[in-house]
């Protein structure tokens, strides 16, 4: 019986799974991790190629069904945790991390914000996602799904949509499409910041107010001639700027520290 609050739909689909291990292409001696590995649908296959994969799956109630299927492969690892809370970095080895999952919906913004601060330690990661998801990372400047998700993501890695695939792939079938994105962590960052903190609050607060011009969507953090003199044109719209741009205004405001800063900045995705 698969679990709503877990996020639980499983793959069936012996062809879309060929399909995705094929684009994760994994060997025997990558470091692999699966986030919520299920009924183990998938990580049958990648145990087949490497017999030392490791999983972190948080429904107790599985772990002995995966124990029970897999207890002819005594070098996999079985991690009952939230991977919302899991130090990824603790299993790197002096390889890094391969990542994979089948995510469960429900979490995978949070989950993915969780794992790029990880991506230090991080070679790749494989994830099947809600379509919308995966537009939504692979989003640039002016389009629609362009917000907080696709920029950070986009300052750590490369963002590459693979192909979608239909609910009819699942049991029970998810009420939406799904997509497989690959996000490579950049050996070296295209757009650093001299702060991360300071670009999240950059975009956060941007994005709060999607649909104002800077001039008020940023009203809390920067004037008007300062963004002004960093060339951004202030009646633009969060959509509008690059990730260069708002690396930008975080570096300004390292030194430029916002004096009557409204602290409103609450989570919007
Ligand atoms: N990989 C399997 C498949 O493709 O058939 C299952 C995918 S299902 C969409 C998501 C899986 O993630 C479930 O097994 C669920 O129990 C697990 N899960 C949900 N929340 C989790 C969390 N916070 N940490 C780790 N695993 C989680």
């Amino acid at each position: 019986q698969a679990r709503k609050r877990f996020g639980q739909n499983f793959l069936h689909d012996p062809g879309v799974i060929e399909r995705i291990v094929r684009s994760i292409n994994p060997k025997p001696d990558d470091t692999m991790v699966e986030i919520g590995p299920g009924l183990g649908a998938l990580t049958e296959e990648l145990l087949a190629v490497n017999p030392r994969l490791q999983v972190v799956e948080l429904d107790r109630d599985l772990i002995p069904v995966l124990r029970t299927k897999f207890f002819n492969y005594p070098e996999l690892r079985i991690h009952e945790a939230d991977a919302l809370k899991f130090d990824f970095s603790q299993l790197a080895s002096e390889r890094a991390l391969r990542i994979v999952g089948n995510l469960p919906y429900n979490i995978s913004t949070p989950l993915i914000f969780h794992l790029l601060e990880q991506s230090g330690v991080v070679e790749d990661m494989h994830f099947m996602l809600q379509k919308e998801v995966v537009q939504r990372l692979a989003a640039t400047a002016g389009d629609n799904n362009y917000g907080r998700l696709g920029i950070m993501a986009q300052y750590f890695c490369k963002v590459q949509p693979l192909f979608e695939v239909g609910p009819g792939a699942f049991k029970p079938a998810p009420k939406v499409d799904s997509a497989i994105v690959r996000l490579v962590p950049h050996k070296v960052l295209l757009h650093p910041a001299r702060d991360l903190s300071t670009l999240q609050r950059v975009v956060r607060t941007a994005f709060n107010a999607r649909r104002k011009t800077l001039r008020k969507s940023l009203g809390s953090l920067i004037s008007v001639d300062a963004l002004r003199s960093l060339g951004i044109n202030d009646n633009l719209r969060p959509e509008n700027l690059t990730l260069a741009d708002y690396v930008t205004i975080a570096d300004y405001l390292v030194d430029h520290p916002p004096e009557t800063y409204s602290g409103n900045e609450a989570d919007h995705d």
